[in-house]
């Protein structure tokens, strides 16, 4: 089952791959998490793409396309995958197209997660993350019990770097600029799904999602 998760930043593209992840048993792959492993090793494509990601510009296409099958190459994925933050420009989308087409693949599902442009730039200013046990919180929705500390293992919390105003406005210009176009270019080639991920839960947006993939099962 190889799906795509679609949405502007902050949309919880990340939260329901995780979901996804655990119940159908097929990996997540987002290229913004491998950047920013690739930045913390101090590798020559982390180095590359630091300036990038700070100014919430896009890391060159070349670059993303061979990281994306490399990974995408992996035995981990033989059974299928989850695309959260790829692709993200037309060039990308095609430069998929081929890669799938030459491993015998298919898309079977590709998922816009809609939310509102206003309630995203809160969810992101407010996003921290524990970076030793990956819990998630939000300053403005889901705040920790203590200030900046994980409630499920006490570790100090994370901002990301291109969580900040000037970026995070930068990021929605390159999304829709550049993004939002392969809404069109899906929706032509079927397969094409939208979920509401703005008024329900994590879980009952997940629930939607879960159905989606049911059916695209058969
Ligand atoms: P978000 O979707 O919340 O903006 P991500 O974690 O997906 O954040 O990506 C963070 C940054 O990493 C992006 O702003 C961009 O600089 C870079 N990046 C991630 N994925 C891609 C991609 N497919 N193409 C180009 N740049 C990317
Ligand atoms: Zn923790």
């Amino acid at each position: 089952m190889n799906i795509i998760l679609l949405g502007a930043p902050g949309a919880g593209k990340g939260t329901q791959a995780e979901k996804i992840e655990k119940t159908f048993g097929i990996p997540q792959i987002s290229t913004g998490a491998i950047l920013r492993a690739e930045r913390e090793a101090g590798t020559e494509l982390g180095n590359k793409a630091k300036t990038f990601m700070d100014a919430g510009d896009l890391v060159p296409d070349e670059l993303i396309v061979a990281m994306a099958e490399k990974r995408i190459s992996g035995n981990d994925c033989q059974k299928g995958f989850i695309l959260d933050g790829f692709p993200r420009t037309s060039a990308q989308a095609e430069a998929l197209g081929h890669m799938l087409a030459g491993m015998q693949k298919k898309l079977n599902a590709v998922i816009n997660i809609k939310v509102n442009e206003d309630i995203l730039v809160k969810r992101l200013l407010g996003r921290r993350q524990c970076l030793k046990c990956g819990d998630n919180f939000n300053v403005y929705f889901n705040a920790p019990k203590k200030e900046n500390i994980c409630d499920s293992c006490g570790s100090e919390l994370n901002q990301r770097s291109d969580d900040n105003e000037e970026t995070i406005r930068n990021r929605f210009d390159v999304y829709n600029n550049q993004t939002n176009t392969l809404i069109d270019y899906y929706k032509n080639k079927g397969n094409y799904k939208e979920v509401n991920g703005e008024t329900g839960s994590i879980d009952e947006i997940f629930s939607s999602i879960k159905k989606i993939l049911e059916e695209s099962i058969g």
